[in-house]
């Protein structure tokens, strides 16, 4: 069997790295969730506060942001999940994810992760930058209010502190940022397959997802079904 890369792409809350999660688990791969480095170093910077240049002074740091078995953050060695999932780090990380000095950063973490193959890595510019020749690249995306929804809900229990309303203007300010930036946009690439969760279930889009990756993972069986004895 072949071991691939597998590139997911696409809009702010559309489902990426619930698919990417599942699938990488169903497949025996590792599951890189690039946004939330992203999400992650905006925390960092967050957290300089009044520093005049707060992006030089992170790196300069040299934060560790790593993953633990959970796939939960880890920055500096203190699990962060929570704290980079809020609307303060949501607000702001678009604009810090287009300096070219983080994605510098995070571009270096991130080809480490891929030195050996049989990764599911998810973001924005995987397909176009970070794997080019990713073996499967796959375009997310969902109609606004399905994503509204859908990250209105995963809130959980009864602490529903951020509206819908917010909600809508910071996924759509997000996807502007994202596509409309000079350093590495938000595009869809040649080859990258569109993939619209609106009507999907997790379990369509994980079974979708697995028709699209298994004829790559194993070519020689499927053409062997169809090769002439
Ligand atoms: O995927 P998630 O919504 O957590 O990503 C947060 C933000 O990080 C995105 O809106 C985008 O600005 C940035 N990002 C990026 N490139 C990536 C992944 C995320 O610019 N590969």
């Amino acid at each position: 069997m072949n071991r691939i890369n597998i590139a997911i792409d696409g809009f702010s809350g559309c489902g990426k790295s619930t698919l990417a999660r599942q699938l990488a688990k169903a497949i025996g791969y590792v599951f890189v969730d690039t946004g939330a480095m992203y999400r992650a170093f905006t925390f960092l910077v967050i957290k300089e506060g009044q520093n005049r240049d707060p992006i030089s002074a992170v790196i300069n740091s040299d934060p560790r942001i790593e993953f633990n078995e959970m796939t939960e953050v880890i920055i500096n060695g203190q699990n962060q999940e929570k704290a980079i999932r809020g609307i303060e780090v949501a607000n702001r990380v678009s604009e810090i994810a287009s300096d070219i000095r983080v994605r510098n950063f995070l571009f270096n973490l991130q080809n480490q992760l891929i030195e050996s193959k049989g990764v599911v890595m998810e973001g924005r510019d995987i397909g176009s930058v970070i794997i080019p020749n990713a073996e499967l690249k796959l375009f997310i995306t969902a109609n606004i209010e399905t994503r509204v929804e859908r990250r209105y809900h995963q809130q959980g229990g009864d602490s529903q502190s951020v509206t819908r309303g917010e909600f809508k203007t910071n996924l759509l300010t997000r996807d502007q940022k994202d596509v409309e930036r000079e350093a590495a946009p938000l595009k869809l690439v040649a080859g990258a397959i569109i993939m619209d969760t609106t009507f999907l279930t997790e379990k369509e889009q994980l079974k979708m997802a697995m028709c699209l990756a298994t004829p790559k993972m194993n070519p020689s069986d499927l053409l062997g079904m169809v090769s002439p004895k």
